[in-house]
C-alpha cells in the first residue's frame, strides 16, 4: 500500500468515526413543548414527561435502552425530582417497554403504572419482565393531581388498538396521541390492527379535548389544525378507496391506482400510502362496505 493510500484509508476511518459519533447523539432528543412538559425522542419513537413539584410523570418508556437514557434526561431537566408514576399509552411493546429499567435507574421501585383497562390482557399475555403489568387502570377518564398539576387521561374508544390512553395536561394545553394520529404523516403500513369505523370517532374525539399543542408517538408535534388535516386525510382516503371498490377494482389494483396527490408531501407517503389503501380496502370490501 502506498503512503497516499494509507492516509486515505485513515482519513476515511476518521470520517466514519465522526459520522458514527453524530449518529449516536441523534438517537435521542429532549424538547420542552410547554412549561415542564417534555417530548423525549428515542430514534423514531416519542415519549413524554411532565415535571411537577412532587415528582415526574412519564408517558411511555419505549424500550430498555430508551428508558435508561430517559432517566438521565429527566435528571438533567428536573434535578432531584423523583419518579412519581409511569403511564403506558397503549399495550404495544415498541412504546411501552422499559418501565422496570426506568424505575431502577431512578431508584423508584414500585411506582404506579397506569394504563387503560384493556391494556392489561395483552401485556400479561406477553409476560415480559421488561414490561411489568399496569397497577392502576381506568375505563373512560382518569384525573389526578400531583404537585399542584392536574393530569388527565382520556379514552376515546378503539382506534389503532382498543386500549389507547390520551394524556392531557390542562395548565399547559398539551395532549399526547400515539399511533392513531400524527403531524402530516400517513398511517402505519396497512393499518392492520386498526378498528374501523371506530377509529374515525377516536380521531375526531381528539378535538373534544381542549389542547393547543399535541405531541405524537412518532414525528414532530402539532396543533389542532394537525388533527383537522388527519381527519381530512382519512376521509379523503376512505372516499377514494370506496370509489375503487364500487368500480370493481381488486385490492392490488386499488393499491396500484389510488393516489391522493394533495398528501404526496406527507411523511411516509411513498412507502405507506399504498398500504393505507389496502387497509381501508379490506375494511370496505369486508364488513364495512354498507
Ligand atoms: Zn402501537
Amino acid at each position: 500500500m502506498t503512503r497516499f493510500a494509507t492516509r486515505s484509508v485513515l482519513a476515511i476511518a476518521v470520517a466514519l468515526a465522526t459520522v458514527a459519533g453524530a449518529a449516536a447523539q441523534d438517537n435521542y432528543e429532549t424538547t420542552e413543548i410547554a412549561d415542564g412538559v417534555y417530548q423525549f425522542r428515542w430514534i423514531g419513537h416519542n415519549a413524554m414527561f411532565v415535571t411537577t413539584e412532587a415528582g415526574v410523570v412519564v408517558f411511555d418508556t419505549i424500550g430498555v435502552d430508551a428508558a435508561r437514557r430517559l432517566a438521565a434526561e429527566i435528571r438533567r431537566t428536573a434535578p432531584g425530582s423523583p419518579l412519581a408514576a409511569i403511564v403506558y399509552i397503549h399495550s404495544d411493546a415498541d412504546h411501552a417497554t422499559g418501565a422496570a429499567a426506568l424505575m431502577e435507574a431512578m431508584e423508584a421501585p414500585g411506582v404506579p403504572i397506569i394504563a387503560h383497562e384493556l391494556a392489561v390482557a395483552p401485556i400479561e399475555a406477553r409476560g415480559s419482565a421488561d414490561q411489568p403489568a399496569p397497577t392502576v387502570t381506568f375505563a373512560d377518564k382518569l384525573r389526578f393531581q400531583l404537585g399542584g398539576r392536574w393530569i388527565e387521561l382520556h379514552y376515546l374508544g378503539p382506534s389503532h388498538t382498543d386500549n389507547i390512553a390520551v394524556p392531557y395536561i390542562p395548565d399547559a394545553g398539551v395532549a399526547f396521541a400515539v399511533d392513531f394520529a400524527s403531524n402530516d404523516r400517513a398511517g402505519f403500513r396497512d393499518l392492520a390492527t386498526w378498528y374501523f369505523p371506530e377509529f374515525f370517532d377516536a380521531l375526531s374525539g381528539l378535538l373534544g379535548i381542549p389542547f393547543e399543542t399535541i405531541v405524537f408517538g412518532h414525528g414532530p408535534a402539532g396543533d389542532r389544525a394537525s388533527i383537522q388535516r388527519q381527519i381530512a386525510y382519512y376521509d379523503d382516503l376512505t372516499a377514494a378507496v370506496r370509489d375503487a371498490v364500487e368500480a370493481g377494482l381488486t385490492e392490488d389494483e386499488a393499491a396500484e391506482s389510488v393516489r391522493l396527490d394533495a398528501y404526496a408531501g406527507w411523511g411516509n407517503y411513498e412507502q405507506w400510502f399504498p398500504l393505507n389503501v389496502r387497509g381501508v380496502y379490506r375494511w370496505l370490501a369486508g364488513d364495512g362496505g354498507q
